[in-house]
């Protein structure tokens, strides 16, 4: 191995993902700060801790910046020393494109669960999510002081409910405010924390009350570590001696697989079992080197291109989120998956086909920027200097073109309209919206002429409330603002046809463009289908991609009711030409005439969002809960009894029928109910609503 390969084996890139206030934030400050690099301990509760870094989440403790913080680690066991890139994914489900995003990036995460609730509906999402992208987890059962803290019982929803393979590599001592740390199953001693910010453990013999357990645990922990691996099942059976290193090895490579997610237990508000979470990134989370090699193509022939985690092949690397930053401005956060990216050189978006220059990297600590002057395959760096790059778009060199998968976001599906509440802030108001919508691939801004309004949209009403608030607190901004609103689309149900002209020859030159268009239903989400089947003749092929932005343009506001029009096969199928008049523009023009009038032949309707919400409660409420979804217009999928006793109810449910749920939840449910709801899909709006909605 070269250097650059060792250095490469020694980087854990991790995420921690959990439920709102399971303890991600408190979690990630201990770990910076045992880590070394911070020297003063952040409390959540007192807003200064160093990840959540923006006003705002300070006060509603939620961590939706996926920014990534680097620190180092020495496995206490091993002696493995390990650079950790923290990336920060956000922990509700309102962003749960945050979280694909992150788990893009990310080699392995910890998901932390509060030792009270368990399991609960967004460690649920996440986890699932997780499972998609094949990411390795550990687990950290977090809030063992808490009263109600129940280890076991969170292993079992685990299990049960998240149909998962938990393998405990400690067991508690003592619970709730009698809790002190953990024994080590591996090496079978006690690890009793003083509670002392960053003191590592007094190490002590198994407390006498917990040897018969601790021995049941290690061997059920042996079993399934020995399980997965045939020479130490041989090992085994043959009565041979099997080391804590075979162990360890044959437990890594189970992690890696995703067979086994190693739990570990602590508190860590009160300093209690944050280290040995530590030594398990470093001893089990995958390095670079262990991922499957991340896969391309390339742009001009389509063939699969493979990145070499290697720091001397040619570079790539993925852009996953852009942030202003206030001293810096534009930072662009890059994980490079293969070659190197050097300050002062010059990169190749094949994303966007433009050449870009970096003009400074630098590594993010908990409390400072590091001016690095190269990042490596692996390895994760903030750039400075990329004018036109955004979360999703691939760097890669000109020479040696790579374009990796595209990053999926959702469309928004609640807009509201907001103008500022002082006459003088719109330029103001207009700067601060395209910085955020920088940031945020699922946020978009625009101006809606027909009510002279900004139009925000997002993926939800938490998400936009965030929006407002960020507006007031970075920018300066404050602002009026509309109910919310469903992001509704429009499309077509029949086919049909119409001509467009924009003929206009009175004198000198004149403007002629005629197209007939043929429209019919699309298949859902595939947006625009553009064919051309005229003839040369009728209109020459050098007009085509006017007539294409001409129905693009058209598709932004549909002919029901102006919103965007969407799943349409727009054919070309005639046109006329004149040898002088005709223009680009005559055509986009037609074109857009052609479109709108063909639509309003093809019966069009409106389609909304609808979201899979889950509530969870006691049993007494299922009845409440589903009489409840029925008035609003859902379909309840199915009921399922979780293992601590409550009941979930999926339903499918428009998205207009659910603003201020959260309210009416409370209410049904003495406030003892949770509830999640995600985008899924768009479907036809009733006659009967639409007709409401369109004032008919
Ligand atoms: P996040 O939403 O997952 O980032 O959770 P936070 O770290 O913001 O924690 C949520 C709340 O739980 C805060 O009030 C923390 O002080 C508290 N908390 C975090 N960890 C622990 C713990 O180990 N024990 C107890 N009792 N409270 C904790």
């Amino acid at each position: 191995m070269d250097d650059g390969n060792l250095s490469l084996a020694h980087i854990r890139n991790i995420g921690l993902i959990a439920h709102i206030d399971a303890g991600k934030t408190t979690t990630t400050e201990r770990i910076l700060f045992y880590s070394g690099r911070i020297h003063r301990m952040g409390e959540v509760d007192e807003g200064t801790t160093t990840t959540d870094w923006m006003e705002q989440e300070r006060e509603r403790g939620i961590t939706i910046t996926a920014a990534s913080i680097t620190t180092s680690w020495k496995d206490t066991i091993t002696g493995e020393e390990a650079q950790i890139n923290i990336i920060d994914t956000p922990g509700h489900i309102d962003f749960t494109a945050e979280v694909q995003r992150s788990l893009r990036v990310l080699d392995g995460c910890v998901v932390i669960f509060d030792a009270v609730c368990g399991v609960e509906p967004q460690s649920e999402t996440v986890w699932r999510q997780a499972d998609q992208f094949g990411t390795p987890r550990i687990c950290f059962v977090n809030k063992m002081d808490r009263m109600g803290a129940d280890f076991w019982h969170t292993i079992r929803m685990i299990e049960e409910d998240l149909r998962a393979n938990p393998i405990p590599l400690q067991i508690p001592i003592g619970v709730e405010d009698q809790f002190r740390g953990v024994v080590d199953l591996f090496e079978m001693k006690a690890l009793v924390f003083s509670g002392e910010p960053g003191e590592p453990p007094l190490i002590q013999p198994i407390p006498p009350q917990l040897l018969e357990d601790a021995n049941r645990a290690r061997l059920q922990m042996l079993e399934k570590i020995i399980e997965t691996d045939p020479d130490l099942t041989e090992k085994f059976i043959e009565g041979g001696e099997i080391t804590n290193a075979e162990l360890y090895t044959a437990l890594r490579r189970a992690v890696i697989a995703n067979t086994l997610s190693p739990v570990l237990c602590g508190s860590s508000l009160r300093n209690i079992g944050v280290q040995p979470v530590l030594d398990a990134i470093v001893r089990y989370l995958p390095n670079p080197l262990e991922m499957p090699l991340v896969q391309g193509v390339d742009p001009q022939t389509n063939e699969p291109k493979f990145c070499q985690p290697d720091p001397n092949a040619p570079f790539c690397g993925l852009v996953f989120k852009v942030v202003t930053d206030q001293f810096v401005g534009r930072l662009v956060y890059v994980r490079v998956y293969s070659g190197t990216m050097r300050a002062g050189s010059s990169v190749y978006n094949a994303t966007r086909q433009k050449d870009e220059r970096v003009s400074r990297l630098l590594q993010m600590m908990a409390d400072k920027r590091n001016e690095i002057t190269e990042c490596h395959a692996g390895d994760i760096a903030a750039v400075v200097g990329l004018r036109n790059s955004f979360t999703g778009d691939t760097l890669c060199e000109r020479g040696n073109r790579i374009l990796l998968e595209q990053i999926e976001f959702p469309a928004p599906v609640v807009r509201i309209a907001v103008e500022p509440k002082y006459l003088v802030g719109q330029d103001k108001l207009n700067d601060a919206l395209q910085k955020l919508k920088e940031e945020d691939p699922t946020f978009n801004v625009a101006f809606d002429e027909d009510i002279g309004q900004t139009i925000i949209s997002g993926m939800g009403e938490l998400h936009l409330e965030i929006i407002i608030d960020r507006l007031k607190r970075e920018f300066n901004v404050e602002c009026n603002v509309g109910a919310p609103q469903v992001a509704y689309h429009e499309t077509i149900t029949q086919k049909a046809r119409a001509e467009g002209r924009y003929i206009h020859q009175t004198g000198g030159r004149g403007q002629y463009g005629v197209v007939v268009l043929e429209v019919e239903p699309g298949e859902r989400g595939s947006g625009l289908t553009f064919i051309n089947q005229a003839s040369p003749l009728a209109i020459p092929p050098v007009y085509i991609p006017s007539i294409q932005l001409g129905v693009q343009q058209a598709m932004e506001s549909g002919v029901l009711a102006s919103y965007p029009a969407v799943d349409i096969k727009v054919t070309v199928v005639d046109g006329k030409y004149h040898e002088v008049d005709s223009s680009k523009l005559a055509y986009e023009i037609a074109a857009g005439i052609a479109f709108r009038e063909a639509c309003k032949r093809a019966n069009p309707i409106l389609l909304e969002p609808i979201m899979k919400a889950e509530t969870r409660v006691l049993e007494d409420y299922v009845g409440s809960i589903v009489k409840d979804f029925n008035s609003r217009r859902g379909s309840v999928e199915g009921i399922q009894q979780y293992a601590n006793g409550m009941y979930g109810i999926t339903a499918f449910v428009p998205l207009s029928e659910m603003f201020g749920y959260v309210t009416s939840l409370r209410s049904l449910t003495s406030g003892r109910g949770t509830f999640t709801m995600q985008f899924d899909h768009y479907a036809a709006v009733p006659q009967s609503i639409s007709e409401r909605i369109l004032g008919i």
